[in-house]
């Protein structure tokens, strides 16, 4: 009983987030771990609210295929639209659960609330991973056997009752394909995502930043070459269904 009213509380987020254009969405149950790594102005609040939605929208491909050897002005338009569309999204589902009588969060799609470790109020990709979105890449992005990395993600935590989706992560699942290992100008990326050098990665945004005079901190390499089987370039295993 339980579960099918929670599948059917997914379905009306889903009907309402498909004609806002989003591309991607799954929820998931929230654990005290889960909960543990999301930052302190929102862990309080959020024991209260046991589920999130996580929602993805797809990046243009023409978009990233201007990204060849640093970020362009028009990847930097780009992600912010996609970001305030994600906000706009989240916004409109927080609104539905509370019609529906529950409480939501919509979780800001992107900012920075620690700029020495660069992290926001939770990680999206990590919500994404749980939710049964992807899995985590070599580039340490969220990896959807569809669409690669070309997909940027929201959270809304809400009391809303929704079904648990979570999925572990499976580091073998970016298979045979090894293209955003050779892109990346610094060689943060390695064959075991955990070996992943974040540092070497936010040192070259931050150079990117000044260089290509862009107040984000943005590559894009590495996201344009992940395109996922809707890009038909990987010869990735992944399971079906
Ligand atoms: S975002 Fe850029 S610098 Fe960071 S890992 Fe990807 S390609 Fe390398
Ligand atoms: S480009 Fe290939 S190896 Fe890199 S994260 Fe994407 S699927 Fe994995």
């Amino acid at each position: 009983m339980g579960s099918r009213v929670a599948a059917e509380n997914l379905r009306t987020l889903s009907e309402l987030a498909g004609g806002l254009g989003i591309d991607l969405i799954s929820s998931l149950a929230i654990d005290d771990g889960t909960r543990g790594h999301f930052h302190e102005v929102i862990r309080e609040i959020s024991s209260s609210l046991g589920y999130a939605v996580v929602m993805g929208l797809r990046l243009s491909g023409p978009v990233l295929q201007t990204v060849q050897r640093a970020p362009t002005w028009t990847y930097y338009h780009h992600y912010r639209t996609v970001n305030f569309a994600l906000d706009q999204a989240a916004l409109r589902l927080a609104g539905e659960c509370a019609r529906m009588g529950y409480r939501a969060l919509p979780v800001p799609a992107s900012q920075v609330l620690d700029w020495d470790r660069l992290r926001g109020h939770l990680s999206h990709k990590e919500m994404g991973k749980r939710a049964g979105l992807g899995w985590r890449g070599r580039n340490n992005l969220l990896v959807n056997r569809d669409f690669g990395s070309h997909v940027r993600y929201v959270t809304v935590l809400t009391d809303l009752p929704l079904p648990e989706r979570g999925i572990t992560d499976d580091p073998g699942e970016c298979g045979n394909c090894r293209e955003c290992i050779s892109v990346c100008p610094v060689g943060a990326i390695q064959d075991d995502p955990d070996h992943f050098d974040l540092d070497r990665c936010t040192a070259q945004l931050r150079r990117f930043s000044k260089s290509e005079k862009l107040n984000v901190l943005i590559c894009g390499l590495c996201v344009r070459v992940c395109t996922g089987r809707a890009g038909g370039r990987h010869d990735r295993k992944v399971p079906d269904g």
